[in-house]
């Protein structure tokens, strides 16, 4: 590593290089009414997104509104448990509070019937295995365990179809 070259009232004076401290972080997640909805029907095991009346985009988890028309989008629209991994990663890196295996998958799924994917877990597969366009299907956790979080998906694994089309998840890549 070059020295740094410190301004006078600085020479002399050790420099530090790294130091570690313990961070936390204690927050408040207020979803709106429109994720309150989505996480509601999660916990009933339903997926469900909102259209826009004016592009007929479905979007998933909804935020309530079009971002690109700006108008609210109130048609709800159920969702299948099945979908297509338009990309993904690897995960091989090590860090704190950790609870996967390494390494592990982390893929955006566009849920059939949405037009945006959402990120989770694939499992069950090789991870060198999984590809774009690989079909997949949600895995819950039991129903007495289900809540309004996506955690009540334990991950998605291979549904055994053959891969999808490139021309139906290319805009989600
Ligand atoms: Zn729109």
């Amino acid at each position: 590593m070059p020295e740094l070259i410190l301004p006078a009232r600085l020479q002399g004076i050790e420099q530090v290089r790294s130091f570690r401290a313990p961070a936390r972080l204690d927050y408040q997640f207020t979803a709106g009414l429109a994720t309150t909805r989505f996480l509601r029907a999660v916990a009933e095991k339903r997926l469900v997104g909102q259209r826009c009346p004016k592009c007929q985009k479905v979007y998933v988890p909804p935020r309530g509104a079009c971002p690109t028309d700006g108008v609210p989008t109130e048609e709800e629209v159920e969702l299948a448990h099945s979908g297509t991994v338009t990309t993904f990663c690897v995960v091989n890196v090590q860090f704190y509070g950790q609870v996967m295996e390494l390494p592990y998958v982390s893929a955006l799924i566009l849920l059939d019937g949405s037009d945006i994917p959402i990120m989770h877990l694939i499992q069950e597969v090789p991870y060198d295995q999984v590809h774009m366009g690989m079909r997949v299907e949600a895995v819950w956790v039991p129903d007495d365990e289900l809540g309004p979080t996506l955690e009540s998906i334990k991950y998605f694994r291979p549904n055994g179809e053959p891969d999808a089309d490139w021309e139906t998840y290319k805009d989600n890549v």
